[in-house]
């Protein structure tokens, strides 16, 4: 894996892709923040010296055997919606190619206001399945934690995620175990499953 210039990785089954460090948001529990005091692929390998073309985006994820992965997964050490354009682009050459695999994005759920537009639409037929993350239970303590660029991320999140429903095939909102208390997770799975209709998952942290 090159230092600084790392564009796709596998991790469990999966083949992740890393196209941007930017980011909207400044959570407090991102793994950005322990940028140099480990040494895992995330803390040291994950930081781009500078962001990927879109040719090279999708020359680094055509030069790996698919066939070995469930999941092409977008994601990044930043906010992948940052390079929403490219990223379609790559996913239209990959299917004129015959590339095929399982997508899917990671996002914080405000594309649409990094983007100034839409973008829901743009998610038909290019992905299987999107996740958002929730994060925890109220705009205030989302606002605290995340620490947003944008006002009305909370909620842009939230319209987000139940609009993408309509034009991906599995939408799903995640919160982190040990950041939140056990009532919380309840209140999330609520909001995530009543009030907006996606899939619940809690995951584990991974700290680095
Ligand atoms: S949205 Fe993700 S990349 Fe952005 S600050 Fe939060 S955890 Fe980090």
């Amino acid at each position: 894996m090159e230092k600084g210039f790392t564009i796709t990785y596998e991790y469990g089954d999966n083949l992740y892709v890393n196209p941007t460090n930017r980011c909207d948001f400044n959570c407090t529990f991102c793994l950005r923040h322990n940028q140099g005091s480990g040494g895992s692929i995330y803390t040291h390998n994950l930081w781009l010296e500078r962001e990927p073309t879109k040719e090279e985006l999708l020359a680094s994820i055509e030069g790996r055997d698919l066939s070995k992965y469930k999941q092409l997964v977008f994601v990044g050490f930043g906010e992948p919606t940052y390079r929403f354009d490219d990223i379609c682009w790559v996913i239209d050459r990959m299917k004129e190619h015959g590339t095929k695999i399982y997508t899917r994005m990671d996002t914080n759920g405000t594309g649409c206001l990094i983007n100034g537009r839409d973008i829901c639409p743009d998610f038909a037929g290019r992905f299987d399945m999107v996740s958002v993350s929730l994060n925890t239970d109220s705009e205030e303590e989302y606002n605290a934690v995340c620490q947003p660029r944008f006002d009305g991320a909370y909620q842009a999140m939230k319209d987000f995620t139940r609009e993408v429903r309509r034009y991906v095939p599995t939408v799903m909102m995640t919160v982190v175990d040990t950041t939140i208390t056990p009532e919380q997770i309840e209140r999330c799975r609520r909001i995530c499953e009543e009030e907006i209709g996606a899939v619940y998952r809690v995951r584990e942290y991974i700290a680095d």
